[in-house]
């Protein structure tokens, strides 16, 4: 029964993940920090990657 809570407990990691954007940056594919998610609820990127994204254009 243990090995069942814990089954549940990674289906509800998985549902939060399909809920606030997902823990893991979708272009470098590193894990996102907790803090950052906690930060940006939605953010998709991780920090580096979010900069960037965000810089382009600005010029070099
Ligand atoms: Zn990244």
């Amino acid at each position: 029964m243990e090995e069942a809570a814990r089954l549940s407990g990674i289906e509800q990691s998985r549902r939060a993940c399909a809920g606030t954007g997902c823990a893991i940056c979708i272009t470098c594919e590193e894990p996102i920090p907790v803090a950052r998610r906690a930060a940006v609820p939605h953010a998709q990127r991780c920090t580096g990657c979010q900069q960037h994204h965000e810089g382009v254009g600005r010029g070099r």
